[in-house]
């Protein structure tokens, strides 16, 4: 009895958080009372509640119900914060975010990942401590650490299944976070770029994410949870293939939309940077010009075969995205060419968070969290 009481009183504190954080209108007490429902007496004692507790704040904004002055009310965003982490084999990236998963630091830290996953776990952990040491981060509103590895990893983050380009096959994840002493969650990277993208939309219900970088991976959200498939393989775009008998992927196969579509494919076949490739297909340098032309008819495939499968939007992340806005009229004819339903193709979108994506991604796993439990 008393349980359900204590249960039933957070729930109503918890839905007058949620209606905070997620309205985009002007919100008081009157117009709070009004929308869920529950008496002024009972809003004014939660918000005393969650006013104590540094969660909620009057936002300065006033508006006048019906010859009184209103004060407004908002969520504070900052009252906690989590933090990202993403490691690839020549670099770490921090990302620290409050509640709305806006960025309030960012570290990048250039190292070669070692196999000896035991000293890395050591690395680690310093130059997070250093991270949170000089983005002065209070530790008592720290909710966790999302560390987002490029590999499969097993459902309940403790295992990593494979990392090719980390060198691991089945290792435990355990030796990696040991000396973090923290909440700890791991989560393979396009899952994480792919869930903050969705988060960032708000609102859109499933999104299809493709990531372009020296890999080509991606994600399925649907309902803003991964659907990660029967071996946690869902979203591996990279290995659709799309020229059957083409060129050679890492894989071991050919034809695969990553032997077409990834940026190493660039910067390997000419020996030059993505800046200067793109300066080069500016100026029309034919060569260069030929090379992106067959990127993009491949990448046209790759996406309407997604759109086929899902039927939602594609949302295309990962650095090479930063250069594709001038582009992608062009790749809206090629893909439309594949398209036998749509008359216009606007289901092509670019993502929004463009570099940091993928430790925010691994930071959003805390915010959510604590948003479903508040
Ligand atoms: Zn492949």
């Amino acid at each position: 009895m008393e349980a359900n009481i204590t249960e039933r009183r957070r729930q109503t504190r918890s839905s007058i958080y949620r209606y905070l954080y997620e309205t985009k209108e002007f919100c008081s007490r009157q117009s709070l009372s009004l929308a869920l429902g529950l008496s002024l007496p009972t809003i004014y004692q939660n918000l005393t509640e969650l006013m104590d507790g540094g969660l909620v704040c009057y936002s300065g904004e006033t508006q006048s119900t019906g010859g009184r002055k209103a004060n407004g009310l908002s969520i504070v965003p900052d009252a906690r914060i989590a933090v990202g982490v993403s490691i690839t084999e020549n670099r770490l990236r921090f990302v620290a975010a409050d509640l709305r998963l806006n960025e309030l630091a960012y570290r990048k830290v250039p190292c070669r990942f070692s196999s000896n996953i035991s000293d890395y776990g050591a690395f680690l952990a310093r130059e997070l401590e250093l991270f949170l040491e000089e983005s002065q981060i209070d530790h008592g509103r720290l909710l966790g650490i999302g560390i987002a590895v490029p590999g499969a990893i097993t459902s309940g983050g403790h295992h990593i299944v494979l990392a090719p380009t980390l060198g691991l096959r089945d290792t435990d994840l355990e030796e990696l976070t040991r000396q973090i002493p923290y909440p700890i969650f791991v989560e393979n990277d396009a899952t994480s770029s792919g869930y903050a993208e969705w988060f960032i939309r708000g609102g859109q219900s499933s999104i299809a994410y493709l990531s372009l970088e020296n890999g080509v991976g991606g994600a399925v959200m649907v309902n803003g949870a991964a659907y990660a498939g029967d071996n946690r393989r869902s979203g591996e775009f990279g290995h659709m293939c799309v020229e059957p008998g083409g060129l050679p992927c890492s894989c071991g196969r050919h034809g695969c939309l990553e032997a077409y579509c990834s940026a190493r494919r660039i910067s390997d076949d000419l020996g030059i940077t993505l800046k200067e490739f793109f300066d080069g297909v500016e100026n029309h340098v034919w060569e260069y010009e030929l090379l992106w032309n067959d990127l993009l008819r491949h990448l046209a495939v790759g996406i309407s075969n997604i759109r086929m499968a899902l039927d939602c939007n594609v949302v295309l992340g990962g650095f090479l995205t930063q250069y594709l806005a001038p582009y992608l009229p062009l790749l809206k004819r090629y893909v439309a060419v594949n398209d036998p339903f749509a008359k216009e193709i606007d289901y092509i979108q670019l993502g929004v968070l463009s570099r940091h994506a993928v430790p925010l991604g691994a930071a959003l796993h805390f915010v959510q969290e604590f948003l479903s439990t508040v």
